[in-house]
């Protein structure tokens, strides 16, 4: 998922930075308020890490403002301890989830992963084709029983697939969930990922549509925990 962190703590800042893209998020990294509203001008995100006191511009004018332009993306705000009057103006500005700093790492993000399943209403934790099952909360997949791994890119060009079964996405819409900017794009990488994904738990799972881009066909939901 391709994800907007804006954060001026520069020791914060990479260390979340790091984390997300090792979850295999394309994650776009700004330190104002000012650059954060131009970045969400430009880049259509899943996801917004907003740190609340920010030079140029406050988060909470940057969220104020998103919203006010009907921009819907899941924003979790990552807010000083003692600052409950912050913690209610960011969740009544339209924040969907808050985190209090200094945070633990595995926490923050557990609840980004929660953020962007309700965010395409996966409540629901699995889902199942046939002999292959797949938890996108815990990036657990088996294929007849057996554990398969997948890599980080490869989730990365699944999870967006997997957020709408049978919808198609262009290749570039899933380039632009692989690669934040400045990344360098070989211009086979969404073919390569995909191509894995399907060696690994079958061909079926991820459908070409000539001319227009991949989809994953419709799944059963799975109800119990993986
Ligand atoms: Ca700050």
């Amino acid at each position: 998922m391709r994800i907007l962190l804006v954060e001026d703590d520069s020791m914060i800042g990479e260390v979340v930075h790091d984390a997300l893209r090792r979850e295999g998020h394309a994650t776009d990294w700004v330190r104002d308020g000012a650059q954060a509203d131009a970045a969400l001008a430009t880049t259509d995100y899943d996801l917004l890490l907003l740190d609340l006191g920010l030079p140029r511009k406050g988060g909470l004018e940057v969220l104020r403002a998103l919203r006010a332009r009907g921009l819907g993306l899941p924003v979790l705000i990552a807010t000083a301890r003692d600052a409950v009057s912050e913690r209610v103006a960011g969740l009544d500005a339209g924040a969907d989830d808050y985190i209090v700093k200094p945070y633990d790492l595995d926490e923050l993000l557990a609840r980004v992963r929660a953020l962007l399943r309700r965010a395409h209403g996966r409540a629901e934790p699995a889902y199942v084709w046939g002999e292959v099952r797949v938890v996108p909360a815990t990036h657990e997949a088996t294929r007849a029983g057996q554990p398969v791994q997948l890599s980080a890119r490869e989730w990365a060009v699944l999870e967006p697939l997997l957020a709408r079964p049978g919808r198609v996405l262009s290749r570039q819409q899933l380039e632009d969930k692989l690669y934040a900017w400045g990344e360098e794009v070989s211009s086979n990488a969404v073919e390569v990922y995909i191509h894995g994904v399907r060696k690994k738990l079958g061909a079926g799972l991820i459908e070409n549509v000539r001319g227009l881009g991949y989809l994953v066909p419709k799944a059963a939901q799975d109800g119990e925990k993986g």
